[in-house]
């Protein structure tokens, strides 16, 4: 086999079993609508992007993780992570709605028939948004079973009062997962009970107990400081069992970790394509770039990256959709799929050189967006903390 022979599909950037292919088409089809030009707009005027999500959800890609029973596609985790994997490679956005694919899981496994059948049918329509999720809080951070938000009994309502921060879209949702706890942490055997998950339908408790703050970022992603102040939640919209919420949002991370991996396996597509191609049309010394090892190295390396974390991502998708713990996988997924894309973001921009910086070329965009993949939803210290005492057995730093 010569050079020739490898170079023969061009470049490969149609991973190991291209499934899916109607979807990824698809998704590529909308994306095409909605160029850099459009995303830099949205940068300057701070707006949400509304037509892009509109455009989502009117193809069913928002509910394809719904169960048909309720109105979506109810296809498999992998179908969803697809999805969020093409917009990324397209160079376009998915944290403007990926909330609603990753809490999905959580909802429909653990979520009463009641819940089920009042919310899910008009989530699958579009006419309700549900895109936030409140975990996060100011001062326990990654210590979430430190969690300071305090729901208490008070006849058929849960009274509410704490904050949380870094609850993205929540001025753009229509509902909200909100952890909360609700029997003291002095008052329970293991650290992991007394926690449970709430919805809360945010168009009836804005100004009733619930406040938000947009804070400003680097990176346009509609996140929040939210206020509870005596929110009342009726009891009904309890998901799953009162004191076990940690188990059932355990679920809905790792479900959120497997599909957030799949938009950072996009993001280093949509580098390493990016910085392949300016490579070799770029000429400098008489020769193009790309020639030169200090160039063209990094970039293979990326690819190689790429490759090992879509197979890692591939496996925690089957796990889980097969219902197999798949703890270790999920996180692994996050940790190798936001490495190899903030990887082959840095030899983007330095491949580009100083059109890297131009806002133009996305490039710069695209990077700042990666960087945060290594910040949440989970920082990188904490998975290797997971694997270190959760997989090797070594002591525990916390
Ligand atoms: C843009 C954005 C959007 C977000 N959206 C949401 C959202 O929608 N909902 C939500 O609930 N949250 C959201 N988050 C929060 C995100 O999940 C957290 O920021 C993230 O989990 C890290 O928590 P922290 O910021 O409190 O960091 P901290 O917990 O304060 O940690 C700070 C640093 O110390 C390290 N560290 C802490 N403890 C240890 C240890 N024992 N060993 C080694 N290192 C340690 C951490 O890894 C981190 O690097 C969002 C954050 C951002 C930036």
């Amino acid at each position: 086999m010569n050079d020739a022979d490898l170079a023969g599909e061009g470049l490969a950037m149609v991973p190991v079993g291209n499934d899916f292919p109607e979807i990824r088409e698809a998704v590529r089809a909308i994306c095409r609508n909605f160029p850099g030009e459009y995303w830099r707009k949205l940068e300057d005027t701070g707006a949400y992007a509304k037509e892009f999500v509109a455009a989502l959800t009117e193809a069913g890609f928002l509910s394809a993780l719904i169960p048909e029973a309720y109105g979506g596609s109810g296809l498999p985790l992998r179908a969803g992570g697809v999805i969020l994997e093409e917009i990324h490679a397209s160079g376009c956005s998915g944290n403007t709605c990926h909330a609603q694919m990753y809490m999905m899981a959580m909802l429909v496994r653990y979520g009463s028939d009641e819940l089920k059948k009042r919310y899910l049918p008009g989530i699958a329509s579009g006419e309700v948004r549900y895109q936030s999720f409140g975990v996060t809080e100011p001062t326990t951070g990654s210590d979430t079973l430190k969690l300071k938000t305090r729901a208490v009994r008070d006849g058929d309502h849960y009274v509410v009062n704490g904050q949380k921060i870094w609850t993205s879209r929540a001025l753009h949702s229509d509902l909200m997962t909100l952890l909360v706890r609700t029997t003291p942490v002095d008052q329970v055997k293991r650290r992991t009970d007394g926690l449970s998950v709430l919805l809360v339908d945010i168009r009836e408790s804005l100004g009733k107990g619930l406040t938000i703050r947009p804070i400003e970022t680097m990176v346009k992603h509609q996140t929040n400081e939210v206020f509870y102040d005596n929110l009342r939640v009726p009891v009904e919209n309890l998901i799953g069992v009162e004191g076990s919420g940690f188990k059932h949002i355990l679920e809905g991370m790792n479900s959120e970790r497997i599909l957030v991996s799949h938009e950072s396996l996009g993001d280093a597509r949509y580098f390493i394509e990016k910085a392949t191609n300016y490579a070799k049309e770029r000429v400098v010394f008489g020769r193009p770039i790309g020639q030169n090892q200090g160039i063209q190295f990094p970039i293979a390396r990326a690819y190689s990256e790429w490759r090992a974390a879509d197979l890692m991502v591939r496996t925690a998708a089957a796990k889980f959709q097969a219902g197999l713990p798949c703890g270790e996988e999920a996180n692994l997924s996050r940790l190798m799929s936001s490495e190899a894309a903030w990887n082959a973001g840095e030899a983007c921009m330095q491949t580009h050189g100083g059109f890297a910086v131009a806002r133009e070329y996305d490039i710069e965009r695209k990077w700042r967006s990666a960087r945060v993949q290594r910040i949440a939803p989970i920082s990188t210290n904490l998975i290797l903390a997971y694997i270190g005492h959760g997989v090797l057995g070594l002591p525990k730093s916390y």
